[in-house]
């Protein structure tokens, strides 16, 4: 077996699931239930929410696999879009859907995090192919210093480490403290990437930080960032010319909650004057980064002078929606590709219709 089928095979999650899932999409999609929660996507928006759209051998190689769609599997879900949804970025998806305007086909819109270059060089072009348009939501401290965000230089560190570092770098986080030196939490589990990062998310940004910078300046050589490259604002400016819609997700891509009323202010504010100023118009989107927010953070959302925000959480977005905490459905390269690297077109309607929603 090749690397390139075990890998996508493990990033797949276990083939019993797989199979599971495949046979429900078949009775759904004979039954009628298929079509039925298609039916039932013309009643709202639907939003989708990617990240990265590489070459094949690129998503292979980038540790954070949840974040990332080959670009022949990006070509054909947008092909599909493209036939059987009425795709526009979210600012006017959102104006129609409080018009309470109906369309003969699903409104739909496809959105991208953090402003990654592969946005502009891959996904944007693809789209554009099919006469699509879509909204970036950009991390305007990745674009306008081009330093890669704390979760891409976690990921690689991890990335690098072997089973024993892996072990060591949960204990040092457990224990709060960052020295890698022999005989400190020496216990070996098996831990995932997913428990990394899991655990990082939850410390405060500045020591988040402070550690991986101390555990990064223990390491021989460091880890190779080298495949989250940020677009440059000139990018952004040709997206907005080309009638995407580009719009804020912070500054610094921290977890919003945890901050104080100042910091949350200057995230909101300073990302979208940014923006703003990259594009030569008005920014009235933002995205949570992380998808984290509370009551506080989507007021201040509210209050700094965003139309919309968009969430992680999955689901329908009726005409009554809470514009500041829309709902989105992330597609991913684990449910949307069969074990052998091909794109799967029924699992990528069943994300999309929310018909696998109901079934997991
Ligand atoms: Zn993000």
């Amino acid at each position: 077996m090749g690397r390139e089928h075990a890998m996508v095979l493990q990033s797949a999650g276990s083939s019993l699931k797989r199979r599971l899932r495949r046979v429900v999409d078949l009775a759904g999609a004979s039954t009628g239930f298929m079509s039925l929660c298609e039916r039932r996507m013309r009643s709202g928006l639907t939003i989708l929410m990617y990240h990265r759209v590489l070459p094949r051998t690129h998503c292979l190689d980038y540790p954070l696999q949840a974040l990332v769609i080959p670009v022949e599997a990006f070509e054909q879900q947008m092909a599909w879009l493209a036939s059987h949804c009425e795709v526009l970025p979210v600012r006017d998806a959102v104006q129609q859907l409080q018009s309470g305007r109906s369309s003969a086909r699903p409104k739909v819109a496809i959105t991208f995090d953090d402003g990654y270059a592969d946005n502009f060089e891959h996904a944007a072009p693809i789209m554009e192919a099919q006469g699509l348009r879509g909204t970036f939501f950009v991390t305007s401290g990745f674009v306008e210093t081009g330093a890669p965000l704390w979760f891409d230089r976690a990921a690689a560190l991890w990335d690098g480490m072997g089973e024993p570092g892996k072990a060591k770098l949960m204990a040092r986080l457990q224990s709060g403290c960052a020295s890698l030196e022999e005989g400190m939490g020496s216990e070996f589990g098996h831990f995932r990437i997913e428990d990394w990062m899991a655990a990082l998310k939850e410390m405060a940004t500045n020591e988040r930080d402070r550690f991986l910078q101390e555990v990064t300046a223990q390491l021989a050589s460091p880890p190779e960032v080298g495949l989250a490259v940020a677009m440059q604002p000139g990018h952004l400016a040709k997206l907005h010319q080309a009638g995407h819609e580009v719009a804020a997700h912070s500054v610094t891509h921290p977890i919003l909650p945890t901050l104080s009323d100042d910091a949350l202010l200057e995230e909101l504010t300073v990302s979208r004057d940014q923006v703003a100023d990259w594009i030569h118009d008005e920014v009235v989107g933002f995205c949570y980064p992380n998808g984290d927010y509370d009551d506080r953070v989507a007021a201040a959302a509210e209050a700094a002078g965003y139309r919309y925000a968009c969430a992680t959480t999955p689901g329908l977005n009726l005409r009554t929606a809470n514009l500041l905490c829309l709902h989105r459905r992330s597609v991913t390269m684990q449910r949307t590709m069969h074990a052998n690297g091909r794109p799967d077109a029924l699992g990528f309607r069943g994300e999309v219709s929310g018909f696998r929603e109901r079934w997991r």
